[in-house]
């Protein structure tokens, strides 16, 4: 199924200048939803993985039912001040200022192989933020996989090294 019908453009959102890749059609359509984590499902054949991590919030949209639809479990990764247990933390820069994102100390055992999903790349920051805590506590990152890649933005250039896969590209 070709998804790009169901992706909404919308202008100057959430600041003026952006254009910004609005995904709730997708949500919205019942085979879009499911052509879409099925798409993800398919990037990961053949991976061999523990769990699937996604940031919040689109991406435990799309990671949890990726992850129970491939029989993993899921971590959350959270904006400041959400999880409720000992967590690390890492700061990664804005276009305007810097940004937090946290996990639990003990949502990754040292050696186990996670993938990340999440619904866009765009920079890469948020991605490359998320790969520094999975590997501050021992995690291995196998695959990066995006419902949505903004090609010019060159997100992959802080992921080198790592495997990305995108549904679709812009
Ligand atoms: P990055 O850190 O790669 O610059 O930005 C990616 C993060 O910002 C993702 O977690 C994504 O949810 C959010 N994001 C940035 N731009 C957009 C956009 O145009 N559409 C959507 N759906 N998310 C965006």
């Amino acid at each position: 199924m070709n998804l790009y019908s169901l992706i909404r453009d919308v202008k100057d959102f959430p600041t003026e200048g952006i254009l910004f890749k609005d995904i709730t059609p997708l949500l919205q359509d019942r085979e879009g939803l499911r052509a879409s984590i099925d798409q993800i499902a398919e990037k990961l054949e053949g991976v061999e993985f523990d769990l699937v991590v996604g940031p919040e919030s689109r991406g435990f949209i799309f990671g949890v039912p990726t992850a129970y639809k491939l029989g993993k479990g899921f971590v959350p990764v959270r904006k400041p001040g959400k999880l409720p247990y000992e967590h690390i933390s890492e700061t990664y820069a804005l276009e305007y200022g810097t940004s937090t994102i946290e996990m639990h100390i003990d949502a990754i055992k040292p050696g186990q192989k996670v993938v990340i999903v999440d619904d866009l790349l765009a920079t890469g920051g948020t991605t490359r933020a998320m790969v520094n805590l999975i590997e501050k506590v021992g995690g291995e990152v196998a695959k990066i996989v995006f419902v949505i890649e903004l090609d010019s933005l060159n997100g992959r250039s802080v992921l080198e090294g790592y495997e990305v896969e995108s549904l679709l590209h812009y």
